[in-house]
């Protein structure tokens, strides 16, 4: 079974109708209301497009932010409006409520041709807890829903669950569909070798992901503050390295298990604690971190060793940052990993980028049209990955394959 999709309806479904579309525009936004990165926004359009090809007339919801069931002016969705209107060449109308009569009123009197944004999700209380009243106020927006919220399809909400099992036909968009096509390949690698690596901060966001492939892939890289953790479980003293201590059992009981395919760094590049200054940066084995340095990326050796598992790859996942890619003079590691895998996938490999820093890197390294895939969803990917089943495809009609 998979989740059916626009392109699975009948014209007849499409033609005139009210298309009620779940999008993810939660985008970086400054406190003047400037949005920093659209790359979201872009994503919307194939979804957006199709539909308005086939005369259906879009309207968007999205939540952007965490307001908490507050109205917070800062997080209204209105600057959105006029970048996605250039991206799509369409007028694009806002109007400031979502689930009031207004609302309803404006999807009614909407022109075909035209696309209405409504205001955040995220200002309704009954938002985040799928509250079934605001779920029926939603669904009166739409004739037919449509999930193109990759990022968001991991939350039982409102706008994403609720209203999806209200209104019939509920499908997938295209970005979804294209997100699970890519995240369904590297569940089931249709070739091997198959490698992934992990970095980034935190291990505890991700352990179900680093089980689901602790056995599946062929090697499990290593890096970045996350490699800190493992190290520290190994027994090494990381000094002022960012750990996080509550992860270590579960790093110890991973390192135990025999079968594991995990490829810790051999050398770190480290600098001082609280101030680290590339300049004064140094390269240390990984067991001979001292006490008053920390490590911020992953060695010259550990760099090698990795590029070259990545270049040998026929399918390679990649999620967090190889170090504080942020900062230049530590983001080798992080750089390194995006030429491999952009050399991979020339080479004819499936590759994939997922979770919102690694997908900002490769952008930065100018490699995001280099490999297969780049993810716009995070966590939603990492659930994906690790359970298969997102709370989101679960509501909506099944197709048989
Ligand atoms: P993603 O968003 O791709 O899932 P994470 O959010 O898990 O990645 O982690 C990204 C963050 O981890 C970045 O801000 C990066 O600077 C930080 N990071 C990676 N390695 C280190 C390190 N050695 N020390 C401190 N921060 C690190
Ligand atoms: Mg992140």
């Amino acid at each position: 079974m998979r989740a059916r999709t626009i392109r699975d309806l009948d014209p007849a479904d499409l033609d005139g109708r009210r298309a009620l579309v779940r999008v993810d525009f939660n985008v970086p936004m400054d406190e003047d209301g400037t949005v920093r990165d659209s790359n979201r926004i872009e994503a919307s359009v194939p979804t957006l497009k199709y539909l308005l090809e086939h005369g259906a007339r879009p309207v968007l919801l999205s939540h952007l932010g965490r307001p908490k069931g507050k109205v917070v002016p800062r997080y209204s969705l209105a600057p959105v409006a006029p970048i996605l209107s250039d991206l799509l060449g369409t007028p694009v109308h806002f109007l400031p409520e979502t689930d009031t009569d207004a609302a309803v009123s404006a999807t009614e009197t909407l022109e075909p041709g035209s696309v209405l944004l409504l205001e955040n999700t995220r200002f309704l209380p009954g938002e985040t807890k799928n509250d079934p009243d605001l779920s029926r106020r939603l669904a009166r927006l739409g004739d037919l829903f449509v999930n193109d919220a990759f990022g968001s399809t991991h939350r039982a909400h409102a706008s994403v669950v609720g209203v999806a099992e209200l209104l019939d036909p509920a499908v997938a968009g295209l970005l979804v569909e294209s997100e699970l096509e890519a995240f369904a390949q590297l569940r089931n690698p249709r070739s091997r070798p198959f490698v992934v690596a992990f970095g980034g901060a935190k291990i505890s966001d991700k352990i179900p992901l680093i089980e689901a492939f602790l056995e599946r892939a062929d090697a499990v890289l290593v890096g970045g503050a996350m490699a800190n953790t493992f190290l520290k479980a190994e027994g090494h003293d990381m000094g002022g390295s960012l750990v996080e201590e509550d992860a270590i059992e579960v790093a110890e009981e991973f390192l135990r298990r025999p079968e594991h395919r995990l490829s810790l760094p051999s050398d770190l590049v480290v600098a001082e604690a609280n101030a680290p200054d590339a300049t004064l940066s140094e390269i240390v084995r990984a067991d001979r971190v001292p006490s008053d340095r920390a490590a911020f990326d992953i060695g010259p050796r550990t760099r090698e060793t990795f590029e070259h598992a990545i270049q040998q790859s026929r399918t390679f996942f990649w999620n967090g940052p190889m170090g504080l890619f942020e900062r230049p003079g530590f983001d080798s590691g992080t750089v390194a990993v995006a030429r491999a895998a952009a050399e991979a996938t020339a080479e004819g490999a499936f590759t994939v980028v997922g979770g919102g820093d690694s997908a900002s890197a490769i952008r930065q390294a100018g490699l995001a049209g280099a490999v297969s895939h780049v993810s716009t969803g995070g966590g939603a990917a990492l659930e994906y990955l690790a359970h298969g089943a997102l709370p989101g495809l679960e509501a909506l009609d099944k197709a048989g394959k």
